[in-house]
């Protein structure tokens, strides 16, 4: 097989997300949050700013921020819902 341009772009395109998300991680200084319940998430914006949507309104910034519930971020609870989980992993319940 030849190469297919649409392939080359689709790889392109993944990079660049991949980037994109190393970069927010970079801005936020932790890896991105996003509840796992209600959705609520943080967002890296290209003007080095965090902001915290919700995903039906992905443009606005609800002013929330999430907290980490210890020293080390391996856990946080979510600023509208409650909800505490791990960014990695399944929430605690
Ligand atoms: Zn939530």
């Amino acid at each position: 097989m030849g190469n297919d341009p649409r392939r080359d772009l689709a790889r392109q395109v993944e990079e660049l997300r991949r980037q994109a998300e190393e970069v927010g991680a970079m801005v936020a200084g932790h890896r991105l949050l996003e509840c796992p319940s209600c959705g609520l998430a943080e967002d890296a914006l290209a003007d080095l700013t965090v902001r915290v949507v919700l995903p039906e309104r992905p443009d606005e910034d609800t002013g929330l921020r999430f907290s980490a519930l210890d020293d080390d971020e391996a856990t946080w609870s979510c600023p509208q819902c409650g909800t505490v989980f791990a960014p990695t992993d399944e929430p605690i319940s």
